[in-house]
């Protein structure tokens, strides 16, 4: 039996102590450090071999962190070893300050045996503690059995604090690391919502300073986050008054607003630049702070359509009180007893009650039809549809129409088949034609269809009144109508266009006009060749 190992003396052992503890606390890598101690303390107590694992402590296994004097075989079957497994996982897990076993092969708590298969005998457990958790093992291994002196190896345990501290601080550092890592992914992920609010977002802290401006605010209001942030009223006070129109009526609803924002007060008030807009601004206390915030929303779009309703009510309760007028003062004068018309009279007003019905029936056709694309519940019956022969057929359907008019058609042959709705794609045409024939006097109307890449284009040109480039596009839009006596004249409700373009849209084309007054106006619009790839 090989005669036991024993320091040469309590001098070198202190100062090994001492090494170690230097070492601790000068700022390194863990692995270098836990390599160096390792290296110390085989020589220390000259041991064979020797190896700390660090412990994973969700994965509850030890983890082989350092190692010298054992194989590569041993190492490798050892690198991960589950805590509360064989002698060093037993010695963690119990949290022993130091666990000396004299002779593997006699000692049944070592039961995977790798040190024995390795040639050691002896083994040394010190367990690394620290702030009442076990961070860690430091283990030494001897060939030979009882290697290590019991009273020599107890001195290691101011060591195993030491070492025990030192993982303790790198875990700690790397806790502090991860939850930064997550503090700031969770405000870049906070900051990008709200910076990618459609809502302006507007922070005030107690001292009436921005602490928040987002990128819509900026939009809304015109003012950059840097121009505003940190600064008071006066920063954003004369930019507003420039701004808001009637900004006196704002200027007291923001007063009225500051003096209370704890009552989420809100208000409306309409800028005119860096874009005409109807904003809607709500305050609301921020929980557990001084200050407020203010939520800035676009309602452009929906006072627009509260005014278009208005409109939509004044202008149709007109449009059909004229037709019916006239139904019911045709009607009324041929039934009056006194009377006894001719029968061409009679007949020319039974014609004119006829036509101010049919007049009645589009309207109410077309009010329809704008009220189905506005909800977006315009059933498509999406199909092949022939537009040769569709225009051929609105071309018949006009002619007598037509009697100073020279209608033409101009349709390649082999015009291939689009994606439609033949229905709503003749209504297109009808209206389009009609127009034409509204607005001109004579001169020639022509039907044109042409493909274009993926598209067909069809075009109705006329040589009327034209219109002002000012108004081509506003034509489009619903109740718009060109002030003139040609309009006048031909009556209307200004829908037929909208109703075009909302037609056209839901199909995925396109539709404008061209014109020169005097000279005359086409209209063109594009309709799909195939179906879109998603299906319909
Ligand atoms: P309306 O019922 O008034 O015809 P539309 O929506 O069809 O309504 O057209 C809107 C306005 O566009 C018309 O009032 C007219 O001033 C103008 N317009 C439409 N088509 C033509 C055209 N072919 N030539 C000249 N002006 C046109």
């Amino acid at each position: 039996m090989d005669p036991p190992h024993y320091p040469e003396s309590d001098a070198e052992h202190l100062s090994t102590l001492h090494a170690v503890g230097e070492r601790v606390s000068a700022p390194s890598g863990l692995t270098e450090l836990l390599g160096d101690t390792l290296d110390r303390v085989i020589e220390l107590l000259r041991a064979d071999a020797g190896a700390i694992l660090v412990a994973d402590e969700g994965a509850r296994e030890l983890v082989l962190a350092s190692h010298r004097g054992i194989s590569a075989a041993f190492a490798a079957k050892e690198a991960r070893l589950p805590i509360g497994t064989c002698m060093c996982g037993h010695a963690v897990e119990a949290g022993e300050p130091l666990v000396l076993v004299d002779d593997a092969a006699l000692e049944p708590r070592c039961v995977i045996g790798h040190c024995m298969e390795d040639g050691f005998r002896s083994l040394l457990c010190l367990p690394l503690s620290a702030g009442g958790r076990v961070w860690g093992l430091l283990r030494l291994h001897g060939r030979a059995p009882d290697a290590f002196d019991g009273r020599e190896a107890r001195l290691l345990s101011f060591i195993g604090s030491q070492l025990g501290l030192a993982i303790q601080r790198v875990r700690l550092q790397e806790e502090i690391a991860r939850l930064l890592r997550r503090i700031e992914e969770e405000h870049a992920a906070l900051d990008s919502l709200v910076r990618s609010l459609v809502d302006g977002l507007i922070l005030v802290d107690g001292d009436g300073r921005v602490a928040y401006w987002n990128p819509s605010a900026e939009r809304y209001l015109g003012l950059k986050a840097e121009a505003v942030l940190g600064r008071g009223p006066e920063a954003i006070d004369a930019h507003l008054h420039a701004i808001v129109q009637d900004a006196a009526q704002g200027a007291a609803a923001l007063r009225r607003a500051l003096a209370d924002p704890a009552a989420y007060p809100q208000f409306e008030f309409r800028v005119t630049a860096p874009a005409p807009r109807t904003l809607q601004a709500r305050f609301f206390p921020v929980q557990g702070r001084q200050g407020y915030g203010v939520v800035l929303r676009d309602v452009t779009g929906e006072r627009y359509v509260d005014e278009m309703k208005t409109q939509l009510l004044a202008t149709v309760s007109h449009e059909l009180r004229t037709p019916l007028a006239s139904i019911k003062g045709f009607a009324s004068t041929l039934l009056r007893a006194d009377v006894q018309w001719e029968p061409a009279t009679q007949r020319e007003f039974l014609q004119i009650i006829d036509q101010e019905a049919d007049r009645l029936g589009e309207l109410i056709g077309n009010l329809l039809a704008m009220s189905r694309l506005e909800a977006g519940v315009l059933r498509l019956d999406f199909g092949r549809v022939g537009l040769a022969g569709l225009i051929e057929e609105t071309a018949a359907e006009l002619r007598p129409r037509v009697a100073g008019h020279a209608l033409s058609i101009d349709v390649p042959a082999g015009l291939p088949d689009v994606w439609a709705d033949a229905r709503r794609v003749r209504q297109v045409l009808h209206n389009l034609v009609e127009n034409a024939i509204k607005y001109s006097s004579g001169g020639e109307i022509r039907i044109r269809a042409r493909v274009a890449g993926p598209e067909v284009l069809v075009s109705v040109s006329d040589q009327g009144v034209g219109i002002a480039a000012d108004q081509l596009q506003r034509i489009f839009e619903r109740f718009y109508q060109v002030d003139g006596a040609a309009t006048r004249r031909a009556g209307g409700a200004g829908l037929g266009l909208s109703i075009c373009k909302g037609i056209v849209k839901a199909h995925g084309g396109r539709i404008w006009a061209e014109s020169a007054p005097g000279v005359g106006s086409t209209f063109t619009f594009t309709l799909p060749i195939d179906p879109p790839a998603t299906g319909n």
